[in-house]
């Protein structure tokens, strides 16, 4: 019985122990959404974000960031706003 039951779950812990941890994941995250991964470590990520919530819901919000922040570049920005941040980074003293 125990026997028959590790032949069972031997390939899931294979399956498992041949999937990245969050950390990993997290490590590699621009590269995957850069799309500069090898073919086989994307194929980890993604075997690790189906059944991993919290690095899909990560992932998800990054994708959004990456998306406004283009959105951002691509649109005029309101002159209004520069200013304000200029003088925000002037008060700063980050910007002379
Ligand atoms: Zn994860």
């Amino acid at each position: 019985m125990k026997k028959h039951l590790m032949r069972m779950a031997a390939p899931m812990i294979r399956r498992l122990m041949g999937t990245p941890s969050c950390q990993e994941v997290n490590s590699f995250l621009m590269d995957y959404v850069d799309e500069t991964l090898d073919a086989e470590t994307s194929e980890r990520y993604r075997k690790h974000l189906g059944r991993c919530g919290t690095c899909t819901s990560y992932l998800e919000q990054y994708q959004d960031t990456i998306k406004l922040a283009r959105e951002c570049r691509d649109s005029e920005l309101p002159s209004d706003l520069v200013e304000h941040t200029l003088a925000f980074l002037k008060d700063r003293g980050v910007t002379s």
